[in-house]
């Protein structure tokens, strides 16, 4: 039986039992600097300008020093890691610094790549500035898209280096190292459950799903039965929600394990996601997920549908009886094909009920199959449309197909979809005005595209954190007209086709 080790004396690779966490410091760095902070999210947490601006800040975000009477501790969990039980996973490049609360929200800080912990397992705990730059901005242009996400409050280089094995180069290769502090209200996820229901170690699994209900679940009252079961409705209420988001816009995660499943529903570890360029349901930015593909864009309903039932399965060892769990689960399926009928309906803007919607949607989504045709510029785009004038549609639009050249079959497949666009919004009471407003609500103009985080990570990686600071300010409004930025309003350059940054 190990119990939380000691952080002056043990982050010693090993099975943590009858324990949720493992107290353990984060390791010294030889010169760190602050690349980038979070203002909007530094002003969430109660901290001023001169705070970011400090040496104690710089201090705390490297992991150089620990908060005057704190613990920093590393979480236990374990997971399905593609529909595999993996075991014990945790923490391994985490460490929780403290949480702190201001205006009645309480947020945990978390370093991430701040050395090893109990759970680092073969990993040496620590993150490279090309994977920190990813999370970093991620993070915070999904916060700035509405989509629920764990937050990012600081980048910062630590000045040592970081043996990586390159996936795209094929070779080891040393790369700056960096660390990322991550914030949320808590970083609990399924795998936090599983691995106390695999071991069958019901003390914990209650006393952690007490804690949880109680902190951040205080609105379900106090735990019993019956709150477990409320519980687990409220996850999978919050998981459909997050995947709903992440399907409008045309998101994909790429690791969806169940230890990368936030119990709040919040997009969490940002490894090798992608954004959809060429719509495409198939479509994964995981180059060691190529074969099965099971973390597609297309399949992420599915999957978090999948891992409700392992945290179910983990529950159902409180709860004792599987029909309450089993309902839940079913309704997934039914608020799912609601709420994302609704959701693709906003996007073309289509507020009146229309039973033939359905089938409007399912032809647009053959059509966006026909020749690659660029997700993010095609909606966009589409609020142009004016429903008196269905002979403009395919003009309106083109600018979102990556051949230049489009058969005439394949323009007549859409303007015949034009038209019964142009017709099905004839119905509507809004203008072409007010509809397009609505529209760019829902679609918006600036994702971070994948050859986007990359051409930020090549110029700071020499040290020039120009582009960084340019992509970070244009996501904050991803839905509004940018002149200054319409540059990044643009399909992927050919040149970019092949490229996706890695996750380690
Ligand atoms: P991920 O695929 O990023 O969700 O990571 C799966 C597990 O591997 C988690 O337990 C991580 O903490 C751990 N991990 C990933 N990278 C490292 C690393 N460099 N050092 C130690 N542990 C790691
Ligand atoms: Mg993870
Ligand atoms: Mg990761």
């Amino acid at each position: 039986t190990e119990l939380p080790a000691d952080p002056e004396t043990e982050n010693r690779v090993r099975q943590v039992e009858n324990a949720c966490f493992s107290y353990v410091l984060p390791s010294k760095v030889s010169s760190p600097k602050l690349v980038h902070a979070s203002k909007g999210l530094a002003k969430t947490l109660g901290l001023s300008e001169q705070d970011v601006a400090s040496e104690t800040f710089l201090n705390l975000m490297s992991g150089n020093s620990v908060y005057p009477n704190t613990k920093p501790y590393a979480m236990a969990y374990g997971g399905h890691q593609f529909g595999h039980w993996a075991g014990q996973l945790g923490d391994g490049r985490a460490i929780n610094l403290f949480e702190l609360v201001n205006n009645h929200q309480r947020w945990a800080l978390q370093l991430k790549g701040a050395g090893k912990t109990p759970y680092s397992r073969q990993g040496d705990g620590l993150a490279v500035l090309r994977s920190s730059i990813r999370e970093y901005l991620c993070s915070e242009a999904m916060h700035h898209l509405g989509i629920p996400t764990t937050r990012a409050l600081s980048l910062v280089l630590t000045g040592d280096e970081v043996l990586r094995d390159m996936l795209y180069n094929g070779h080891p290769e040393y790369e700056k190292g960096a660390v990322v502090c991550r914030v949320a209200p808590t970083f609990i996820r399924f795998g936090s459950f599983e691995i106390f229901a695999a071991r069958q170690d019901l003390k914990t699994l209650t006393q952690l799903t007490n804690y949880t209900i109680t902190h951040f679940f205080p609105q379900l009252g106090a735990p019993s039965k019956a709150t477990y079961t409320q519980f687990f409705s409220e996850v999978s209420r919050r998981t459909l929600n997050m995947v709903i988001h992440w399907q409008r816009v045309g998101f994909v995660h790429g690791v969806m394990n169940t230890d990368n499943m936030s119990v709040l529903g919040l997009t969490i570890d940002y490894g090798p996601y992608g954004w959809l360029e060429g719509f495409d349901f198939g479509w994964t930015p995981n180059t060691t997920d190529a074969e099965n593909k099971r973390y597609r864009y297309g399949n992420q309903p599915n999957v978090a549908l999948w891992n409700l039932y392992q945290l179910a399965n983990a529950l159902y060892l409180l709860i004792e009886d599987a029909k309450p769990l089993e309902a839940i689960l079913n309704q997934f399926k039914t608020d799912f094909d609601n709420q994302s009928l609704a959701m693709m309906r906003s996007k073309l803007g289509l507020y009146e009920n229309n039973r033939e919607d359905k089938v409007l949607i399912q032809d647009l989504e053959t059509n966006l199959l026909l020749v690659e045709t660029d997700m993010t510029i095609f909606f966009r785009k589409l609020s142009e449309f004016k429903k008196n004038h269905p002979e403009q549609g395919v003009s309106i639009v083109s600018e979102a197909f990556y051949e230049g050249t489009i058969s005439e079959a394949v323009v007549k497949t859409w303007e015949n979809w034009f038209k019964r666009y142009a017709k099905r919004l004839q119905e509507e009471a809004l203008s072409d005005a007010d509809r397009a407003e609505k529209m760019n609500r829902v679609n918006p103009k600036y994702v971070l595209r994948n050859y986007m985080a990359q051409l930020a990570i090549d110029d700071a990686d020499k040290g020039d954190y120009k582009l960084l600071d340019e992509l970070f300010s244009m996501l904050q409004n991803p839905y509004s007209n940018q002149p200054e930025y319409e540059k990044w309003f643009a399909k992927r350059p050919e040149w970019a086709r092949h490229k996706v940054g890695c996750s380690m």
